[in-house]
């Protein structure tokens, strides 16, 4: 057995942190190998790493005096160092980052130093090799990560070694030069590296001990999810939960390795498993709730409009043609409703309706701004009767009016539309009713 352990910002920050991570790595020996991400914040008002680099290069590209700005970046690694009594300097590599930032080698390069860095840190804290990301994760010219070079290089290399560090968040484009992924990117790192080395489990260590089945700023001290299925999780990550970079997902779920989110200041805790498929029964008949508010619904009447074909897709180039994406497109017999984000339907609004009128002649066009939509998701529901009625009921009983309803054809999740003024009250009620009355 091994495993890959990724280690969050917060786990990172101080050399205090880093002896908690020191110790859960040495305390189990199939921890072979480890994806640290940059310094993170060690208090609510510090700087994460990552973005004071973001801050310095912009004043190296602007051409002004950024000493001041590198310097602070450079206490934040001596202090760990020194917290951990180690034998290292990094005086040459920050002489190589003053000159590459003088050079203008990039924003991507200046943010990958966070982890470039930490990992340097890491290897020599823990006597384990040090693998540049830049040598085995690999972009192309587009900067989308490129699997088939990835994969050619990176599981002979993690083969050859015993135990190894591989800094998180970025790789190297074909002509060499440092690209990251996305803001978080680490946990992607992390899952590359899971599947290049075919451990049995992906760990990702954070300050959480795992999923929560509410957002806790809705819902006071929510439950934990034990275990969550990829899709499960999925469907709530895509309505709002923040638990991983959405794109960690694919590479272990591909290989069938379970992910399991643990909390480094809590240890012994058992953090929640994010398995491919699962007959262990969720502890309620839903898994999670989460949701989003700031939505529009645009509504589309036109009479014979079920006869008509072709009509939706007209009505949805409209939104193509504006680049919106929609989210749902629930629809009866003559009407259509097409739900969008209102932030980026609010500047093409007149546009768009001007453009479905054009394509495909409707009678009427009404919009809908300021509402909510809230997933709530369970792999239990295909399986029970009468979940989307408690929902439904709860609702009701605590006076909320439900605008939208559409059910997932995988039967995996109930979307419910409200107006953003019901968004909090609607997210208790059905918390409620499955967790605390446990019905
Ligand atoms: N350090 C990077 C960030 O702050 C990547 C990561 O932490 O995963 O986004």
């Amino acid at each position: 057995m091994s495993k890959v352990v990724k280690f969050g910002g917060s786990s990172l920050a101080s050399a205090e942190q880093f002896q908690k991570v020191g110790d859960i790595i040495r305390s189990d020996k199939q921890r072979r190998y480890v994806v640290p991400s940059a310094p993170g914040r060690r208090y609510k008002t510090d700087t994460k790493v990552t973005d004071m680099l973001y801050g310095c290069y912009d004043l190296a590209e602007a051409g002004k005096n950024f000493t001041k700005e590198l310097a602070a970046i450079r206490e934040r690694y001596q202090e760990i160092i020194e917290g951990l009594k180690l034998d290292l300097s990094l005086e040459n590599e920050f002489c190589a980052i003053e000159q590459n930032f003088k050079e203008k080698a990039g924003s991507n390069y200046a943010a990958s130093r966070g982890e470039y860095l930490n990992g340097i840190i890491m290897a020599k804290y823990l006597g384990y090799e040090f693998i540049d990301a830049a040598e085995v994760i690999f972009f192309d010219e587009q900067g989308n990560f490129d699997e088939a070079r990835t994969y050619a290089v990176l599981p002979d290399r993690l083969a050859a070694c015993e135990c190894a560090v591989i800094p998180g968040f970025y790789g190297s484009l074909p002509d060499g030069r440092i690209q990251t992924f996305s803001r978080g990117g680490s946990d992607v790192t992390g899952a590359i590296v899971a599947k290049a080395a075919g451990v049995d489990v992906y760990e990702n260590w954070t300050d959480v001990s795992g999923v929560l089945v509410a957002d806790p700023s809705i819902i006071h001290n929510p439950e934990g999810i034990e275990l969550i299925t990829y899709r499960e999780l999925r469907e709530l990550a895509y309505m709002g939960f923040n638990v991983l970079h959405e794109d960690a997902i694919f590479p272990v779920r591909q290989e069938g390795i379970p992910i399991n989110i643990r909390n480094t200041n809590r240890p012994a805790d058992n953090g929640t498993w994010i398995v491919g498929s699962t007959c262990q029964k969720a502890k309620y008949v839903i898994t999670g709730i989460a949701g989003k508010k700031g939505f529009c619904a645009v509504s589309i009447e036109k009479d014979m409009m079920n006869s008509e074909i072709g009509f939706g897709r007209k009505v949805l180039q409209a939104f193509e043609e504006n680049g919106i994406s929609f989210e749902h497109v629930p629809s009866g017999i003559d009407t259509m409703t097409v739900f969008v984000h209102q932030d980026e339907f609010v500047h093409k609004e007149q546009q768009v309706v001007a453009g479905i009128h054009r394509l495909a002649r409707p009678d009427d066009i009404e919009i809908e701004s300021d509402l909510a939509l809230i997933a709530v998701v369970g792999r239990g529901m295909k399986s029970t009767r009468g979940t989307a009625g408690r929902i439904f009921s709860a609702l009701a009983h605590n006076n909320v009016n439900v605008r939208m309803i559409d059910q997932g054809s995988s039967e995996l999740n109930i979307i419910i539309g409200v107006s953003n003024d019901d968004f909090e009250t609607a997210i208790r009620a059905i918390y409620d009713i499955f967790v605390l009355t446990k019905l």
